[in-house]
């Protein structure tokens, strides 16, 4: 077992997650099995009680862990589906150690913050690759350096590198500011930033150095002198088009041939064809395609932040990239729509409660009308059933019980089985959450889509499509397209291309399941009608 730690310095959202997803990427072509792992420093068990604005998008895996969106980061980039092994929380972690001393594991001892809250670090890391048959795991550690928050998973880094010295590298990825457009890149902070490693006992083994421009020699060896690593460990990151151009670029340093030496492997294979590729197609793509996401999730004080639909974004791009476009995406205030006509497509994406709740609907109701490309994920399927009744169905006050529990006509209700739950008030957890099969009705567009009958795609909600108003529904022209096998849950709504262009909406999230070498096939429609609306 191989280890590769990857922390960050002086500033956040520097793209560690990316980072991290990359250096994974690149291994696994140069012939390794790898994993990848997050530790992330909050005291939440797990990341599905926080607001979106707190800490960007919930990611949801196949076994329903709901976890930071940098898992979405690692599934996309390794082409793989990982699990609850996967992200452990500084919350999680105390909780198992404290559950492990009541049941007298810990054999009289006592119990201290170190070594017992690193060892299960470690000990989770190990079990993790195990799981997945790994020969090497990328862990990234959450926060900054320098925080008082993940000095003990840095702790867990100093335990390993001192008992397997060959087998443990540590990669700081850094920032250099420069003030304007005539100063240099400045190195002073990553020596901060090194200088609080080294204080925790630890050194690294390679700055990734993130800056506007590719670093010059200068600045590499500078970091180097400064920083007690070879010039050939300075890695340079500069801002690039898009995220699937930093595996290519990292190698262009040669970063795996530095990671496999330090670990004493030799590389299998020498192949970054597929991100090649990739990138290529991304720099290639020269038509535009301008899709509008309806959603509320973006104020940070007087900055917009796209964090909270980080998989919703990407799944837009994966689907324009494969079609030989570019994605222009525009954020649409659910309390303030504007003019929705300029746009070649519209999602309404998922979310909670009521704020922005009637924007959302009027907003279904324009695409509908005016026949522009609509895809609803989740909530947003949930509210075009509601548009629907209270247009066709004549039920002027329909709504979903989340915003009215006293509406006549319920047409979204509670999952009978979320009812018990809500009434403990153990929130944590609790909702519909993970993969669950559904099939797909012949005839449809989620068919002709996917091209197989029988699918499988992650969920996180308490609702659902109150079965009362199915019949209804049918009439009024909506096809359920795809169900639980059982027939009970509706996951799947469209209308009929006669009536729509492309007006489809999912009780699920696929945009969890899209990969930039596969498409998700519902994302690749809606942008093939969204393409097509444009041109007129
Ligand atoms: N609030 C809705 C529910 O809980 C939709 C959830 C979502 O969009 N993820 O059912």
């Amino acid at each position: 077992m191989k280890y590769v730690f990857v922390v960050g310095g002086v500033m956040s959202g520097v793209g560690k997650g990316v980072a991290s997803a990359s250096i994974g990427a690149i291994l696994q072509s140069r012939g390794f099995k790898v994993t990848a792992l997050k530790i992330d420093p909050y005291v939440n068990v797990d990341a599905g009680t926080m607001n979106p604005t707190e800490h960007g998008e919930v990611f949801v895996l196949d076994d329903g862990t709901e976890c930071d969106q940098d898992l979405g980061n690692y599934e996309r980039f390794l082409g793989k589906n990982l699990s609850r092994a996967n992200y452990m929380t500084t919350g999680s972690v105390y909780q198992t150690v404290i559950n492990k001393e009541r049941r007298l594991y810990y054999n009289g001892k006592c119990v201290e913050v170190v070594p017992h809250i690193p060892l299960e670090v470690i000990d989770r890391i190990n079990r993790a690759a195990k799981l997945t048959g790994a020969e090497i795991a990328i862990v990234e550690i959450g926060g900054t350096v320098g925080e008082y928050q993940n000095i003990l998973f840095l702790e867990a880094v100093r335990i390993l590198k001192l008992k397997r010295p060959k087998d443990v590298v540590l990669a700081l990825i850094s920032y250099l500011p420069f003030l304007n457009k005539d100063s240099e890149l400045k190195t002073k902070p990553t020596q901060y930033a090194v200088r609080t490693l080294n204080a925790g006992g630890v050194q690294p083994d390679i700055v990734i150095a993130r800056a506007g421009v590719p670093i010059d020699q200068k600045r590499r060896e500078k970091i180097s002198f400064n920083c007690n690593i070879a010039v050939d460990d300075v890695i340079s990151a500069p801002d690039v088009e898009s995220i699937y151009d930093v595996p290519v670029n990292f190698e262009k340093d040669n970063i795996s041939g530095r990671v496999l030496k330090k670990l004493g492997l030799r590389p299998r294979k020498k192949d970054l064809k597929e991100f090649k590729k990739l990138s290529a197609k991304i720099h290639a793509a020269k038509k535009t395609v301008r899709i509008g996401i309806v959603g509320k999730y973006f104020g940070s004080g007087g900055f917009v932040l796209a964090d909270s639909y980080i998989s919703v974004i990407e799944a837009v791009k994966h689907a324009s990239y494969s079609l030989g476009s570019k994605p222009v995406i525009e954020w649409i205030d659910a309390e303030n729509l504007g003019d929705l006509r300029k746009y070649d497509g519209i999602i309404v994406p998922g979310g909670f409660g009521s704020r922005g709740v009637e924007g959302k609907i009027k907003a279904i109701r324009f695409c509908r009308e005016k026949k522009i490309p609509f895809f609803g994920l989740c909530y947003g399927m949930q509210l075009a059933i509601v548009e629907i009744s209270r247009d066709r169905l004549g039920f002027k006050d329909a709504n979903t019980t989340e915003v009215n529990k006293n509406t006549g006509h319920p047409v979204i209700d509670i999952l009978p089985e979320q009812k018990n739950k809500l009434a403990k008030k153990d929130m944590g957890g609790s909702m519909r959450l993970g993969a669950y099969p559904a099939l797909l009705k012949n005839g449809s567009i989620a068919l002709s889509a996917y091209k197989t009958g029988k699918i499988s795609e992650r969920h996180r909600h308490r609702y659902e499509v109150n079965p009362e108003y199915v019949g209804d529904l049918k009439e009024a022209g909506v096809a359920f397209s795809g169900t639980s096998p059982d027939g009970r849950l509706m996951e799947i709504m469209e209308l009929s291309r006669k009536e729509h262009p492309f007006f489809l909406a999912t009780q699920f999230h696929p945009e969890l399941k899209s990969n930039p070498f596969s498409p998700h096939p519902l994302f690749t429609e809606f942008i093939k009608a969204s393409l097509k609306h444009g041109k007129k």
